[in-house]
């Protein structure tokens, strides 16, 4: 039960990278920054371990149920670190690991369903779903611990092993949750390799992996899929999203506000499936933007540590860059900002909480996916204009419709033309539940048994009915 992961030590010095504080923007600690050619050494490995571990689905259980418990114990040292290296608020780091842990329980107690098939011939078909081979999963820096988790969980209970890539600039609560759930299982079985690209583009491309599944950005998941497409390999996409939240003309504004506002800014709005955009009715326009803004205006802003902190910095400085970018065209365009409206001016990557008003529609922080602590939010005369406003983008992740009247809420929803709508709320999923993007949001499907199918095949064994 060990790992070939190399050491969290400085010994390696010269082949390491730096990773920073965002609430500080200093360095505080060091990944492994692992070279290309090191892939088809691990890849091997992993396809050496994947003849052991695919065969015993009981043995898989326990040990990723031992595996599960692990990290809830570990949850101690891995929370703190995630909050050092990607900014969120210690009790969202607690919940990041608890979610983690809770995912990883779920996939490994799900088993598939082989079954008998009959369309009246005389041949007798039955399905039985068989692993893939060495998986590579690829994340982001958003929810490092819950996202690998969303990749491990459903590839290691089918069956399968998998090599991991963490963002680089979020790679230390990715290993240490690495080492604590290697330690449950056979060696090789679950690999984390950090470092800079080609690193990710070359594991995508390495012919010994038979899945890749990444979550990241549509550019980025365009390059994995042409990547994965020259060993033809089976290819998962989670995507970015620009959710739209519409608002009814009978909504409740101080009712909803709260959970809208957090729907927007939680994590800093570094969430791929946050609340973008909100269309209000004209008639509630301002009310809808003094609500927020008053929220905006009254949240603690501070480092992930510091107690009390409800919002965080940014992760990194290009996203910082980005937020501000978007800002300002939308500001130098007419647009209010109700609150905020500006970075913070203090170290680290802070980002005041803002609320756009009389923004336009065409505006970048509309039409493309601002991923952080800004919302605009825009007035609407006619319900139909807001539905299609809402459905006027290439995203296809997510949205919501708020009202008092559900089933009238749910009939607008059900014209959202997106994998996931939800009424009086915003980006809350089962793990039981498929997930999957339209669009450019995403290909295949995530979560519940459609997570485990995505990492398996059917075999199919014909045998004549017994004359
Ligand atoms: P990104 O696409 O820049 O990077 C994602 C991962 O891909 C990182 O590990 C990165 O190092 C790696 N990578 C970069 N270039 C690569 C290449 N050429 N080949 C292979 N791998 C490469 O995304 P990000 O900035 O880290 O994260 C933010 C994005 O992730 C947002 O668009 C957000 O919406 C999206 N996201 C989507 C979901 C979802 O479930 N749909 C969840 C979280 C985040």
């Amino acid at each position: 039960m060990a790992t070939h992961q190399p050491p969290l030590t400085a010994g390696n010095l010269g082949k390491h990278f730096t990773v920073l504080d965002p609430a500080t923007g200093d360095a505080f600690g060091e990944a492994p920054d692992q070279q290309p050619g090191e892939l088809d050494t691990i890849v091997a490995r992993a396809h050496d371990a994947w003849r052991g571990w695919r065969a015993d689905p009981a043995a898989r259980t326990a040990a990723l149920l031992a595996a599960a418990d692990a990290i809830e114990a570990a949850g101690v040292d891995l929370a703190p670190l995630l909050t050092r290296e990607q900014g969120k608020p210690l009790a969202e780091s607690y919940a990041e690991v608890a979610r983690t842990a809770a995912r990883l329980r779920y996939f490994a107690e799900l088993a598939p369903e082989s079954r008998t098939l009959s369309d009246r011939v005389a041949v007798r078909g039955e399905i039985r779903w068989r692993p893939l081979g060495p998986v590579a999963a690829i994340v982001p820096w958003n929810f490092p611990l819950q996202l690998a988790s969303a990749k491990f969980a459903p590839a290691l209970a089918a069956g399968n092993t998998v090599v991991l890539k963490p963002s680089p600039h979020t790679p230390l609560a990715t290993r240490l949750l690495g080492s604590v759930v290697s330690a449950a299982l056979p060696e090789d079985v679950l690999t984390i390799v950090t470092g800079h690209e080609p690193l990710g583009a070359r594991l995508a491309a390495h012919p010994g992996i038979r899945h890749v599944t990444f979550t990241g950005s549509v550019p980025v998941g365009r390059a994995v899929a042409e990547a994965a497409a020259t060993s033809l390999a089976r290819v998962t996409l989670e995507l970015g999203g620009n959710d739209a939240a519409v608002l009814l003309e009978d909504v409740d504004v101080e009712r909803i506000a709260d959970r809208l506002f957090w729907a927007a800014f939680r994590n800093c709005g570094q969430v791929c499936m946050a609340v973008k955009r909100v269309y209000a009715p004209a008639r509630l326009y301002s009310d809808v933007v003094e609500a927020l803004a008053q929220r905006a205006r009254a949240v603690v802003v501070g480092a992930g540590l510091a107690p009390g902190t409800q919002l965080g910095p940014l992760n990194n400085a290009p996203q910082l860059a980005r937020v501000e970018r978007l800002t300002a065209r939308a500001l130098a365009a007419g647009a209010r900002a109700v609150a905020g409206g500006h970075r913070l001016d203090r170290p680290g990557y802070f980002h005041a909480p803002t609320i756009l008003a009389d923004v336009r529609p065409d505006s970048p922080v509309v039409t493309e996916e601002q991923f952080g602590p800004v919302l605009p939010v825009l007035p609407y005369g006619n319900l139909d204009d807001a539905v299609e406003m809402a459905n006027d983008t290439g995203f296809g992740l997510g949205g919501s419709v708020w009202g008092t009247d559900l089933d009238r809420a749910e009939a607008v929803a059900g014209r959202l033309e997106c994998g996931t709508a939800w009424l009086n709320h915003h980006a809350e999923l089962s793990l039981a539940q498929p997930f999957a993007g339209v669009k450019e949001s995403g290909v295949g499907v995530a979560g519940g048994p459609w997570g485990l199918y995505g990492n398996l095949r059917p075999f199919v064994l014909h045998r004549p009915e017994e004359a």
